[in-house]
């Protein structure tokens, strides 16, 4: 096995492994935000659920010091940061996230998916930036008490749910580059609606051939803020180009697929084979994904983990070979792929339908999420 830890396949506690929420919770006190969305504010918002633009009442926090480690831990009114303009992040990006969401289920409680994952995913991101690791079990308990405080916050109506963003970055005001001696936790929260407001429509996809957003021992297998600064400019031309999101190729050789800014790909092939870039130390190792290969396996799928070369992949998509492609993350859970194109090619996978195995992973997974099917395999965890 490599020493290296991004190459190593994350788990994490699982859900029974983990004490219960109201044990965890806490590990970070609350003060009550004196000031909550009034009742109209909260109304309108919950009204119009859309992605990442609204925030609750109050954020989770801890403060991580090189001679005292991590103190402070607290849940407060969620307001504006206090940073010093030399604070390192700001200069040399060191910083880590973690995306997940806590889902109403129709008792009334709630529930999140596989938060031991996140918690062990955050720890391996902040090895490869020098951050300190936060202990799993903190890690929950700070979701365990904002959704605790925030209640109100999870909505209830069909796909919707609460988008949780727990963050770490460098706060200590020094220009020298090493790794920071003072750093910040915080977890945000944001209800979001369904990602599909239009239905479960395939999105276009544009193969960037020259730009790339991780090469061999850089960052590609954290999550870390760097990754996504790097997409952006290739994302805002595909963009121009009327494609939905980028598939970038490996930097090495330009030849084989990685993955896109913020998701996943996965192959469907004629013949029920699925196939999917295996963890090769540039791609972020995602937790739908993960979960999607085991549903898939258990399901008595064969499952390969492989070099995707994109010469091939034309090829397979123009002969009927592959049925159909999706991306997959956390926001939006599946992305149906139902084209694909790159400088002086454009190939349309499966005349553009999401075919049934796609449509059945996101009702299996989906299902599971929100508590309408057994969850066999041990990934919720009860929030409230
Ligand atoms: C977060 C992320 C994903 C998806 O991970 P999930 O755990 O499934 O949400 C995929 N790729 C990148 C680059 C990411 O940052």
């Amino acid at each position: 096995m490599s020493t290296r830890p991004d190459l190593q396949v994350l788990t994490g506690p699982s859900a029974a492994e983990l004490p219960a929420a109201r044990d965890l919770a806490p590990r970070f006190p609350l003060t009550v935000n004196p000031s909550p969305a009034d009742e109209e504010t909260y109304r309108a918002v919950m009204d119009r659920l859309s992605f990442g633009v609204d925030f609750t009442d109050h954020m989770a926090r801890a403060t991580w010091t090189v001679d005292a480690g991590w103190q402070g831990h607290r849940v407060e009114a969620y307001a504006p940061l206090t940073l010093s303009p030399a604070a390192a992040v700001l200069h040399y990006a060191q910083e880590v996230f973690e995306g997940l969401k806590a889902y109403r289920h129709a008792d009334g409680s709630v529930w999140t998916f596989r938060p031991g994952f996140n918690a062990a995913r955050m720890n391996t991101s902040a090895n490869r930036l020098a951050l300190p690791e936060l202990p799993e079990e903190d890690f929950v308990a700070s979701l365990a008490a904002l959704v605790a405080a925030d209640d109100r916050w999870v909505p209830s109506t069909p796909g919707s749910s609460l988008y949780l963003r727990p963050f770490m970055f460098a706060t200590e005001a020094f220009l020298g580059v090493r790794s920071a001696h003072e750093v910040e936790y915080l977890a945000i929260a944001s209800p979001v609606g369904p990602y599909f407001v239009e239905g479960f429509q395939p999105v276009g996809i544009w193969v960037s051939e020259d730009h790339h957003r991780a090469g061999a021992g850089g960052m590609g297998a954290a999550k870390t803020g760097g990754n996504y600064a790097a997409s952006l400019l290739p994302q805002q031309q595909a963009a121009e180009k009327g494609f939905a999101q980028v598939c970038f190729l490996d930097a090495a050789t330009n030849t084989y697929l990685e993955e896109l800014g913020g998701m996943n790909v996965v192959i469907v092939d004629a013949d029920g084979t699925v196939r999917t870039p295996s963890l090769t130390g540039t791609i972020l190792q995602g937790g739908t994904r993960g979960a999607i290969l085991e549903l898939l396996r258990g399901a008595g799928r064969e499952v390969r983990e492989e070099t995707i070369y994109l010469e091939e992949l034309r090829r397979q998509i123009r002969s009927g070979q592959v049925a159909e492609m999706f991306a997959c993350g956390t926001a939006a859970v599946i992305t149906p792929i139902g084209r694909l194109a790159g400088a002086d090619w454009d190939v349309v996978v499966a005349d553009g339908d999401p075919g049934p195995v796609t449509r059945e992973l996101y009702t299996e997974l989906t299902d599971i999420q929100y508590g309408l099917r057994p969850d066999t395999h041990d990934w919720m965890y009860r929030l409230l």
